[in-house]
């Protein structure tokens, strides 16, 4: 008969090794609706530090299928890895300065004029003898980047210039930097996480304040 384990020394919690994979917060508010939004905030700043959920082809092609941006099988490699990174830059560029009323950095517009005309986002007109005339988009494994491209940038221009822009905003919950749109105008953060994370230091600075004082 063995004893329950109370004797057992207290651990210290291990400090998690460096490549451990931190827990991405939920969608940011307006995420889910606009996956150009998910895309800029696949970059995040995290307490323990940065996270890329596009750091590497495997992550950034589970990524893609997960938003219905690549067939199930798709997968994109390296060089298409590093484009789509570039790519979420000019698209944080863009949503920064809306959200801060300057003016859209012409580098940044082009990056995204060109993704939006390399490849078709639309289903074209074809004609096989088998099913006729009939629309479909080019075959999904072909060119995965380009169109996963081509979609977020019209997805990125539909949310600049819709009713929602009015609404794009970026959390202050520091570090996090990740946009939203906001749900109502007193909301100054992305999730409740970063909001409870502000407020438990502005508790503590208060304490601290007091106490000197
Ligand atoms: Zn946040």
């Amino acid at each position: 008969m063995s004893q329950p384990a109370a004797t057992a020394p207290a651990a210290e919690p291990a400090a998690p090794p460096q490549d451990a994979p931190q827990p991405a917060p939920p969608p940011a508010p307006g995420a889910e609706q606009y996956p150009a939004l998910d895309f800029a905030n696949s970059l995040l700043t995290l307490p323990g530090g940065p996270l890329d959920l596009l750091g590497a082809p495997g992550p950034a092609s589970a990524w893609l299928v997960e938003h219905g941006l690549a067939p199930a099988a798709g997968r994109v490699l390296e060089p298409c890895t590093v484009r789509l990174r570039l790519f979420r830059g000019a698209v944080r560029e863009l949503l920064d300065a809306r959200v801060a009323g300057r003016p859209a950095p012409p580098g940044a517009l082009a990056a995204v004029n060109e993704a939006l005309a390399a490849a078709p986002a639309v289903a074209l007109l074809r004609w096989d003898a088998e099913r006729g005339l009939h629309r479909s988009l080019p075959h999904p494994a072909d060119r995965i980047a380009d169109r996963a491209m081509a979609r977020l940038a019209a997805d990125a221009a539909d949310l600049l210039t819709g009713p929602d822009a009015e609404r794009l905003a970026r959390c202050g919950g520091t570090p996090c930097s990740r946009f939203y749109v906001r749900t109502h105008a007193a909301r100054h953060w992305c999730s409740t996480r970063c909001g409870d994370r502000v407020r438990a230091a502005r508790a503590y600075a208060r304490k601290r304040a007091a106490k000197e004082g």
